[in-house]
C-alpha cells in the first residue's frame, strides 16, 4: 500500500525541522530544474578560469541539470554549517594559523557534514521508506552554491562565495530526495554598489563581479597545483599556506555580529596547535599523518604544504627560517620544496647560505632545481667576483 505524503509545503518544513535538529545550522529546499546560470559555468569552463582542476569538465550535464544525480529526484535539501562563529572568535597564534583559510583549520569538514547527511538520509528513509536519498560534500557532480542559491541559504556573491545575512562563513552539503518538497525562495542581491572583494583580492583574481580566475586565486595555487608553482605568481601567495580568507574577511556582512554557531571539531585541533612554518617545513611523512590526519588540508598533500612553507619564507623572510630551508634544499626528496627552498633562500639573500647552495648545485641532479640553485645565487659574474672575494 502506498503510503499518503503530507503536502510538499508539510514536508519541506518537516525535513528542514529535522536538518536543524541533527545539527545543522541551516536548511532550505530547492527544486531539481535545470540551474539558472549554467550558461555562465560553461563560459568559466571555456576561458579556463577553473585552471587545473580537470575534474570540473565532468559530468557537466548532472551539473547544470540536478534532476540526472538521482534517478527521479523531486527536491535537494540543502544543508549548512557555520564554521567561523563571528562573536567571540578568536584568531590563533603563532606564524601558521592565520595563515591557513579559516574553513580548514579543524577537523575535516567532508567527515563531519557527510556523516550527518547521511544520519539525515537514514531518518528521511525512515519515515518516508519509498524515498530514495543521494548525499553530496563538495565532491559530486554538484553545483552547490547555485542550489543552496536557489533554496534560499544565500545569494551568490561578488566574491561567488554563497553569502547570506550572516555572513559568509558557511560550509554546504545537499540531500537529493524523491519526495515532492516545497522550495524556498531565493534571496535578493546582497552586494548592491559594494566591491570591496574586488578591491582587496590581492591577486586580482576576481576579474570582475562573480567571475574568479583560479589562475590567479590563491586557494587554487596552495590548495590544488601540484608541482612547483611557476615563480611570478609565489610573490602573489604573499603569506598564505593553505587557502586564502581575504575576500570574505573584507565583506561587510561577514563584520557584523551574526548568530555564534558553534562547532568545536571545526575549531584549530589539538594535535595541529602548536606547529608552526618551521615545524611544517621538516614535517616527515609519520608525523603529517599523526598531526593531519582527518585534516581538510590534507587535500594540498605533504609536499604541497612543504612548498607552501617554504614560498611563505620567501615572502616573509625571517632569519630564524634560514636553516630550515637549508635543510630542505639538501635532504627533501620533493622536487618543488627543494625549489621553493632555493627561490626563498634566494629572496632572503643567498649569501649567508651561499656555501649550502653551492654545495647543493654541485649534488643536484634534478636541472629545474640546479636552475633555481643558480637563480638564488645570482648571475655567473657576481658568483665569481664573491668565490674570489672569499679566498
Ligand atoms: Fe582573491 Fe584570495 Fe579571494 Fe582568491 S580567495 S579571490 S586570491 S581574495
Ligand atoms: Fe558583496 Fe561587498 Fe561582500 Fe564583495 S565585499 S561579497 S561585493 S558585499
Amino acid at each position: 500500500m502506498s503510503q499518503t505524503l503530507p503536502s510538499p509545503t508539510d514536508l519541506a518544513h518537516e525535513l528542514k525541522s529535522l536538518a536543524l535538529e541533527l545539527g545543522f545550522d541551516r536548511a532550505g529546499v530547492a527544486g531539481v530544474e535545470p540551474v539558472e546560470h549554467g550558461g555562465a559555468f560553461l563560459r568559466w569552463l571555456e576561458r579556463g578560469d577553473h585552471a587545473g582542476m580537470g575534474y570540473l569538465e565532468q559530468r557537466v550535464e548532472e551539473r547544470l541539470e540536478p534532476a540526472r544525480v538521482l534517478e527521479g529526484a523531486r527536491s535537494v535539501l540543502c544543508v549548512a554549517l557555520q564554521y567561523h562563529p563571528l562573536e567571540g572568535a578568536e584568531e590563533p597564534t603563532g606564524d601558521l594559523w592565520p595563515r591557513v583559510a579559516r574553513y580548514a583549520r579543524g577537523r575535516d569538514y567532508h567527515n563531519k557534514m557527510g556523516k550527518l547527511l547521511r544520519k539525515l538520509a537514514r531518518r528521511v528513509r525512515e519515515a518516508y521508506p519509498h524515498c530514495d536519498t543521494r548525499p553530496y560534500v563538495d565532491t559530486g557532480p554538484v553545483l552547490e552554491r547555485a542550489l543552496a542559491a536557489r533554496a534560499g541559504l544565500g545569494t551568490t556573491a561578488k566574491n561567488t562565495c554563497l553569502l547570506s545575512r550572516e555572513g559568509s562563513w558557511f560550509l554546504l552539503g545537499e540531500l537529493f530526495l524523491t519526495l515532492p518538497l516545497e522550495a524556498g525562495e531565493p534571496l535578493t542581491d546582497l552586494c548592491g554598489r559594494c566591491t570591496r572583494c574586488l578591491e582587496a583580492c590581492p591577486t586580482d583574481a576576481l576579474r570582475e563581479p562573480y567571475r574568479l580566475d583560479s589562475n590567479r586565486c590563491i586557494s587554487y595555487w596552495t590548495i590544488e597545483h601540484r608541482g612547483a608553482v611557476p615563480a611570478e605568481i609565489r610573490p602573489q601567495l604573499e603569506d598564505w599556506v593553505f587557502g586564502c580568507d581575504i575576500c570574505q574577511q573584507v565583506c561587510p556582512w561577514n563584520l557584523r555580529p551574526s548568530p555564534a554557531a558553534d562547532h568545536p571539531d571545526l575549531h584549530l585541533a589539538e594535535e595541529r596547535r602548536d606547529l608552526d612554518l618551521v615545524q611544517l617545513l621538516a614535517l616527515g611523512p609519520e608525523e603529517y599523518r599523526r598531526r593531519f590526519n582527518g585534516s581538510a588540508m590534507q587535500r594540498a598533500r605533504l609536499e604541497g604544504l612543504k612548498r607552501n612553507a617554504a614560498t611563505v619564507m620567501g615572502n616573509r623572510p625571517e632569519p630564524r627560517y634560514r636553516p630550515a630551508l637549508e635543510k630542505a634544499l639538501t635532504a627533501e626528496s620533493d622536487t618543488a620544496v627543494r625549489r621553493h627552498a632555493a627561490w626563498a633562500l634566494g629572496r632572503m639573500g643567498a649569501e649567508p647560505s651561499r656555501v649550502v647552495l653551492e654545495r647543493a648545485l654541485a649534488e643536484e641532479e634534478e636541472p629545474a632545481v640546479a636552475e633555481e640553485i643558480r637563480h638564488a645565487l645570482g648571475p655567473e659574474p657576481d658568483r665569481k667576483k664573491n668565490q674570489h672575494a672569499r679566498r
